[in-house]
């Protein structure tokens, strides 16, 4: 029996996000044009994507708890406390989404920035708290960046658990969870970001690591989609998300655990 846990890292909130505080659109704009001539999106993606900017959410966080509701998903949202690399919404911006998705009965942590420092780390710790008024349930480092110190570090500051531990040349890291101090790291096997964006590709590399992971005997399995593509801006992933959900679901081999209940299966609590 393979347990698998849903995360998502919330990296955009409102169209206005990126309005002169970032070059997401430009990017996007050189980016989605070159994926169209190449075929790699439909002309109906391109005009969704870039006319994104003037909608007023970029997230999809409602539909995708509905759908994790539905299919019995504990899931778990990571929202940013700092802005860098495109995350570019103010902690006091994200605070009504927090909510929302806490009122749903879902668990809410921080997707961390500052990967170096212990104070950057701590402070992005106790925004959450003081804006909140409990504590992140976890953390995941936003582009999964970390360093040979950051996990320790991210223990010192109080974290429960972390799940950015991931290898990009492999496109994933397939490990049993582990514990730096008295956190928990959850290594994250299977991206959206990191997986071919064809619908068909993508179903074909999950279940080939889906497989190892059966073969390694591992019995937890992380898995990322970042809700901002739960959405036809971004169908074939978005499609993909849907079937891994629906094959999880309904196969006797698979069952969906949370990250707390995987502690408390572990022998920590959470
Ligand atoms: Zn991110």
């Amino acid at each position: 029996m393979i347990k698998v846990i849903v995360s998502h890292d919330v990296d955009h909130l409102y169209g206005r996000d990126h309005w002169f505080r970032d070059l997401i659109y430009p990017k996007m704009w050189v980016r989605t044009t070159l994926e169209l001539f190449r075929g790699q999106i439909t002309g109906h993606e391109w005009w969704l994507r870039n006319t994104s900017c003037f909608r007023k959410y970029r997230h999809n966080l409602q539909a995708q708890m509905d759908f994790d509701r539905e299919h019995g998903i504990e899931s778990v949202f990571f929202f940013g406390m700092a802005k860098g690399l495109g995350m570019s919404y103010k902690p006091a911006e994200a605070k009504p989404m927090i909510s929302l998705v806490h009122d749903n009965g879902f668990d809410t942590g921080v997707h961390g920035i500052d990967y170096q420092s212990q104070d950057g780390i701590n402070k992005e710790y106790n925004t959450f708290k003081e804006l909140m008024g409990y504590d992140p349930c976890g953390i995941r480092m936003h582009y999964v960046r970390f360093d040979e110190e950051t996990f320790g570090r991210l223990n010192v500051a109080g974290y429960v658990f972390d799940t950015t531990e991931f290898d990009k040349p492999s496109c994933g890291t397939l490990k049993a969870p582990y514990m730096v101090g008295d956190m928990w790291e959850f290594p994250l096997a299977i991206m959206d970001g990191y997986l071919p964006q064809q619908f068909e590709k993508a179903k074909e590399k999950t279940l080939e690591i889906l497989d190892r992971c059966r073969g390694m005997g591992l019995t937890y399995v992380t898995v990322l989609f970042h809700d901002y593509q739960f959405c036809d801006d971004y169908k074939d992933i978005r499609d993909w998300y849907v079937w891994l959900m629906d094959y999880i679901k309904d196969s006797p081999d698979y069952e969906f655990i949370s990250y707390r209940k995987a502690i408390a299966e572990l022998g920590g609590t959470l």
